[in-house]
Order: C-alpha cells, then sequence, then structure tokens
C-alpha cells in the first residue's frame, strides 16, 4: 500500500469508528508504529486528525473552520456545517448540505471523505450514508432547497411525520437539487 492509501484508509477508519490507537493502525496496516506516525504527521499539521489520549481521531468540525462557504461565499455561522477532505488532503467548508453535495458534485473525483452532521444529534456522519430529507416544513436559515441529514433512515421518517418532505440518498439527493436549482448555479438564498 502507498502512503497515500494508507492514510485513505485510516480516514475511513477513523471515520466509521471515531479514533483508533497508534499500535492499532499500526498492526491493522501491517506496518511499523514509526511508519504510522510518519503517514499522519501531514494530517495533523493539515488539522485533518487530531491527538487524543488514546490515539488519534478526526478533527472537529468546527476546529478547522475557515469563515466563509467554500460554494456560496456566505459566512459559516451554520449548525449544519460539511466538510470535504480531498485526496491530496485539503479540507473544505461547506455552510450547509445544499452546498456540501453540490461542491461535491463539481469536485467529485478528488474527493476522499465527505462529512456532515446528524440533523438530530449532531454527530458526525458519513455523508455517502447519510439519509437526506428535503421539502421539510423546517427552515434551516441556510441555502434553498434545503436538505437536512440524518444517520439513521427511522430518524429521517420520524422527522418527515412531523414535517413531511421526502427521504433521499446520497446521489439521489445530488440530483433532487440540481433539478430543483433548474440549471442555475450558486444558491438561491438571500445573503
Ligand atoms: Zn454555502
Ligand atoms: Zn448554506
Amino acid at each position: 500500500m502507498l502512503p497515500i492509501e494508507r492514510r485513505q484508509q485510516l480516514l475511513k477508519w477513523l471515520n466509521d469508528e471515531g479514533s483508533l490507537a497508534i499500535s492499532e493502525i499500526s498492526s491493522r496496516l501491517q506496518v511499523s508504529e514509526m511508519t504510522v506516525y510518519r503517514d499522519i504527521k501531514p494530517l495533523i499539521q493539515e488539522e485533518v486528525i487530531i491527538k487524543t489520549s488514546g490515539g488519534i481521531s478526526l478533527a472537529p468540525i468546527t476546529k478547522v473552520s475557515p469563515n466563509t462557504c467554500i460554494y456560496c461565499l456566505k459566512e459559516m455561522n451554520s449548525r449544519h456545517p460539511v466538510q470535504i477532505i480531498t485526496h491530496d488532503l485539503k479540507v473544505e467548508q461547506l455552510c450547509c448540505p445544499h452546498c456540501g453535495l453540490l461542491r461535491y458534485k463539481d469536485i467529485k473525483q478528488h474527493v476522499s471523505q465527505i462529512i456532515c452532521r446528524d440533523f438530530l444529534q449532531n454527530s458526525t456522519i458519513s455523508a455517502k450514508m447519510a439519509y437526506y430529507l428535503m421539502d421539510a416544513d423546517f427552515n434551516l436559515n441556510c441555502c434553498q432547497p434545503q436538505v437536512l441529514t440524518f444517520e439513521s433512515l427511522k430518524q429521517a421518517e420520524q422527522f418527515q411525520k412531523g414535517f413531511g418532505g421526502v427521504v433521499l440518498r446520497f446521489e439521489e439527493a445530488i440530483e433532487e437539487i440540481q433539478k430543483k436549482m433548474n440549471g442555475f448555479t450558486g444558491c438561491s438564498c438571500e445573503k
């Protein structure tokens, strides 16, 4: 495995499992702990991951927050940011799932990870695994058409019962947003 492949594998594990001990990573990747430290050094410098008492974990989204959304250029003050990590380890911040999905579509081939927040629990989840509730009667005060992200289908459906809308998967949500934007680029939101 190349270092870049090990890093991608590592980010995937961290995304799925939260945090990992260096010894665990070294045995899973079958490389020395020295090599693991060398692999993670750039990730720590880029603030993609952080050292914890037990090993390493993904940096909380808020820690790496420049002030504007890379897609719509609005100020980032949303409770529902999306983070994209590219193969060359650049971290991009998007104000909400709307911008996250549109940005993903634009740079798809460069994306290593796309991470969003569960709407109810605010936990970090992989956007590709999330469920998207569109057209719900609940205003995030960010970009339109808006989508709410949920980790579990059950919770998405419960929320849908109260607030309406339609539950979509990742690719479907991208398609729907595009359709609704009707060929416009950028956001139809108020600045
Ligand atoms: Zn935005
Ligand atoms: Zn937004």
